[in-house]
């Protein structure tokens, strides 16, 4: 059996790039990868295995084959084997497997649909993409969609091109220019890949159909040329210890627990000994059989999708059957380790990685949980490039504990009281504790609605809280005795008032036009019924105790205030200034005058 990229053995051996797809929900990832892997199965030599576990590998020669045509164009004369695409599309996990250095991925393709442009996962897969500094190249795909497109089915995207009328053809190039634009936005120079002339500084935008094939022999010709030529060091191949990372764990009937891996450099034997991460700690364990898909031609029932065999070599995508995966985590790293020194030097190096992913501090912050490794990094990532503190993040379903940690936070500030889970399920008792604590709980498998949710939450926990701080404020009013409406002239005074302005609220001290103090006001009646607020035009009854009396402190007609604490009256014009009307603005600025003639610094803001 050959496994494609094993067989050349040349001065230097390169391995294949590893070629992760990212973009936006139902921009035409899924779509992208089939027509690729299609591409290679059609056109795969007997007994050439291009379909691995959790990745697929267009070989080198099926790129050369496709690419003939564009020979003036495109010179591509290849090193490399073959190209390996990791097959699940969904950045947040594929992209955030790192390893020591940088991204597992070596070039990525990220995919926009020319006809919607840029997405906010079209944003997140940027800046991603930057933050770990992978090349990559722009899939403009949907080029069928653009009105009066003539498919010319899996034709290079040249010669389609030409082919097209010329009001096609602009409405083709305007949408180019477009998707330049914006990534220019994002600080990428870019341009159509048969445009450009130096593409260490450009980024290649291809036009690409997943539907039609249209462009796939460019984009193949694209990522092979680009990242033989620019990414060399990268790949020389070593025959060493294998180094992985963990794509998934799956329980298999028979087999337990195994793991999908795509190993990125080295050899990987049957028999050898491996350190990989889980939620606890480092796992070293040996490796008990090593799979690889069978060819669909030769499988014979569904148990019978598997091949055994000796050792794989990078790059490749294979599971791993070994004991004691039980709670191996994906996203992490995997060392062959063989010696007791190999084996130390792994385990320290999983713990380093753990210990950068997991957090766990007694700052106020959110809690945050994931599933694998890469999520939770994703994760964290985006909460600290939104500032917003995280106190523990870990892998892991949300249990007791968590919601305890959240409502710890939570006393510090209400909008931190929260858990945010990408992937995982809540415990039941840590539901029960959630509903007691009153401890938010959010979960979604998109990081950007994730947080999209929490912005959301925190606001609406805000407008609650300012109402309710609001309410606690002493609110400006002003209002007038109503001459021959004195229930009581005292302890308490009873009297039939007028609102003039501001809203006036029971509890408030209240003061005369020189500032003299008038007592509390206790309640507001309207036919018997107590009021919360009475608003300007009102007429409604007040008792008012104090030290006052109707015909000494106060007499019928009289204009009254409501005597506003200078804390207050400055909250108004600074926090809440855009929350009051101008009517309560125009009664607090009276207040103001009449304040200041004893106290000039009253309300200075
Ligand atoms: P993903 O969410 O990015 O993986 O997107 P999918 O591959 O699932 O594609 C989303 C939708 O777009 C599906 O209905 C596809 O058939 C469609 N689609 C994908 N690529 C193309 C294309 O090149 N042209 C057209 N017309 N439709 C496409």
């Amino acid at each position: 059996i050959k496994l494609s990229g094993t067989s050349r053995i040349e001065e230097q051996k390169l391995r294949q790039p590893i070629v992760v797809v990212m973009g936006h929900v139902d921009h035409g990832k899924t779509t992208l990868l089939d027509k690729i892997r299609g591409t290679s199965v059609a056109k795969r030599e007997p007994g050439e295995i291009t379909q691995h576990v959790g990745a697929s590998v267009v070989p080198s020669r099926v790129i050369e084959q496709l690419a003939e045509p564009l020979k003036k164009i495109i010179p591509v004369k290849l090193k490399i084997p073959g190209l390996l695409f990791i097959d699940t599309p969904g950045h947040e996990l594929f992209m955030n497997m790192r390893r020591i250095g940088g991204a597992i991925s070596d070039f990525s393709i990220l995919v926009v649909d020319i006809i919607e442009g840029f997405k906010e996962q079209t944003v997140e897969s940027l800046q991603l993409l930057r933050a770990r500094k992978v090349p990559f190249l722009v899939a403009a795909n949907k080029i069928d969609k653009i009105p009066g497109w003539k498919p010319y089915p899996n034709e290079a995207f040249i010669n389609s091109y030409a082919k097209q009328s010329q009001r096609t053809k602009e409405l083709l190039d305007e949408r180019i220019y477009h998707l330049m634009g914006e990534l220019g936005r994002y600080g990428f120079n870019s341009d159509r890949f048969d445009r450009i002339k130096d593409f260490t500084r450009t980024v290649s935008i291809v036009p690409v159909s997943a539907k039609t094939g249209e462009g796939i022999p460019e984009l193949l010709a694209m990522l092979a040329g680009l990242s033989q030529q620019y990414l060399k060091d990268r790949l020389i191949f070593t025959s060493g210890n294998a180094k992985g990372v963990v794509l998934e764990v799956k329980e298999m009937p028979g087999l337990g627990n195994t793991i999908d891996v795509i190993i990125y450099d080295g050899i990987l034997r049957k028999g050898d000994t491996i350190v990989l991460g889980s939620a606890e700690g480092p796992i070293v364990t040996k490796v008990r059989n090593l799979l690889m898909p069978k060819p669909l031609q030769e499988i014979r029932s569904p148990e019978d999708k598997f091949l055994s065999v000796d050792e794989v070599v990078a790059a490749v995508g294979v599971k791993i059957v070994a004991p004691d995966l039980d709670n191996a985590v994906a996203g992490t790293q995997l060392y062959v380790a063989n010696t007791p020194e190999e084996i130390e030097d792994a385990k320290n190096k999983i713990l380093e990685e753990l210990s950068k992913i997991k957090i766990k501090t007694d700052k106020s912050g959110v809690v945050a949980k994931a599933d694998t490794l890469g999520t939770l990094d994703a994760l964290v990532e985006a909460l600290k490039r939104n500032n917003i503190p995280v106190r523990i993040a870990d892998i892991g379903n949300i249990t007791k504990r968590d919601v305890v940690e959240a409502s710890i936070s939570k006393q510090d500030d209400e909008t931190l009281g929260v858990i945010l889970g990408f992937n995982v399920k809540v415990m039941p008792d840590a539901k029960e504790e959630a509903e007691k604590l009153n401890v938010k709980i959010m979960l979604n498998n998109i990081i950007y609605k994730l947080l999209e949710d929490y912005f959301n939450w925190k606001e609406e926990v805000k407008r609650l809280e300012k109402i309710k701080e609001m309410e606690n404020l002493v609110w400006p009013a002003k209002f007038r005795i109503i001459p021959g409406f004195v229930f009581r002239r005292s302890d308490p005074v009873i009297v039939g008032i007028e609102v003039l302005g501001g809203i006036l609220k029971p509890g408030s001290p209240l003061m005369d036009e020189a500032g003299r103090k008038l007592g509390i006001l206790q309640q507001i009646q309207d036919k018997g019924q107590s009021l919360k607020e009475a608003k300007p035009g009102m007429q409604v009854a007040i008792s008012v105790k104090g030290n006052i009396m109707v015909g000494r402190q106060i007499n019928e007609g009289d204009i009254i205030y409501t005597d506003v604490p200078d804390l207050h009256a400055r909250t108004f014009l600074t926090k809440f200034k855009g929350d009051i009307s101008d009517d309560v603005k125009m009664v607090l600025d009276e207040i103001i005058k009449i304040k200041r003639k004893s106290d000039p610094l009253y309300a200075f803001v």
